[in-house]
């Protein structure tokens, strides 16, 4: 039986949201550990350069952000602790958080677990996975120096993994479904301007081609003109969107698509157990809403928590 660590506050996640609800509630007092499988960062330890989070008028890498998150938390001295949560049970007036080898009671939570890669869930898909298929250019995309490339997606996302790629790759695609992306127009309108960015619309992959070498191609299906065709390529990056990380939730929370639902003070349908960022059911997912709901989480938790001292 593992040791049962209790504490006033587990921070479960150690993204942008994860990390200022760490900076916050430590400002308060709070005594917390924050719960991270793996290095904290999440999904903004991946963006190349983030352009719109207020203060940094070059941008700031999302790599940079984090480090400075993570020293900033560090100074308010939030402890880390390396777990990932697989159930949360209620115990009395608190929450028990079973995490495999470990195990604690906490008085309150806050999830900021995000999102993660959403799949096209294709044949070729899986089993390429690492040897072609990625889901993160700023990770993978160093490995296609001169070659052909796609990219899945029309959201931001996909038009910024192709900006990307374009100073690397010799050829990028972008394989939309429709024939308009979703993407910020300030960011569609550099994509369109950039010569080895080819877009082909209305267009959804079918099957990702390979052999013992890696990617070759991809199978792709015109939904406009029902044709078919193949596409060679060396590597294929999927950026169709997030999926939240609530399944270890199971019937505990209300969710809503799988996104947490929370009222504005980031209250969850428990008692104690409060939400913020990407995993949240929100219309905006952006760093500068994660943190904002971060502060506010941090806030109803350390209310909670000092109702209950007393
Ligand atoms: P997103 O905005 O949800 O876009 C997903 C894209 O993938 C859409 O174009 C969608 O097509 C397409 N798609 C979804 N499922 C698909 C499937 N099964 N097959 C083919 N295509 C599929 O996701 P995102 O681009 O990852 O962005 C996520 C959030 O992060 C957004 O709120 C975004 O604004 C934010 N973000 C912001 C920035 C920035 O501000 N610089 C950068 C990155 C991400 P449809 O368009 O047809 O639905």
């Amino acid at each position: 039986m593992p040791e049962v660590h209790e504490h006033e506050l587990v921070i479960v996640g150690g993204g942008a949201a994860g990390l200022t609800a760490g900076i916050y509630a430590m400002r308060y007092g709070v005594e917390l550990v924050m719960l991270t499988v793996g290095a904290p960062g999440g999904q903004t330890a991946t963006a190349t350069t983030i352009e719109n989070f207020p203060g940094f008028p070059e941008g700031i890498t999302g790599a940079e952000l984090i480090l400075r998150l993570t020293q900033q938390a560090e100074n308010f001295g939030v402890t880390f602790q390396s777990a990932e949560v697989k159930e949360i049970q209620p115990n009395g007036e608190r929450w028990r958080l079973m995490c495999g080898d470990c195990e604690m009671l906490a008085t309150a939570i806050i999830l900021a677990v995000g999102a993660s890669p959403r799949r096209l869930k294709i044949p070729g898909e899986r089993d390429l996975f690492g040897r072609g298929v990625s889901y993160c250019a700023t990770c993978d995309g160093f490995f296609y120096r001169g070659q052909t490339v796609a990219v899945i997606g029309g959201g931001n996302s996909a038009v910024e993994e192709a900006l990307y790629l374009s100073d690397i790759a010799e050829q990028v695609y972008v394989v939309h479904r429709r024939d308009e992306l979703r993407a910020e127009r300030i960011l569609a309108e550099r994509a369109f301007k950039v010569d080895n960015i080819e877009f082909v619309w209305d267009t959804i992959p079918t099957e990702v081609l390979g052999d013992d070498s890696g990617v070759t191609g991809v199978a792709l299906h015109n939904k406009a003109t029902e044709e078919d065709r193949e596409l060679e390529i060396d590597g294929l990056f999927v950026a169709i969107g997030y999926e939240p990380n609530t399944e270890f939730l199971g019937e505990l929370i209300e969710l809503d698509h799988g996104f947490i639902v929370t009222d504005d003070r980031m209250r969850t349908s428990q008692p104690g157990i409060f939400a913020a960022g990407d995993v949240r059911d929100t219309p905006l997912r952006q760093v500068t809403t994660a943190v904002g709901d971060a502060a506010i989480a941090a806030d109803s938790a350390y209310r909670y928590i000092s109702e209950r001292r007393s």
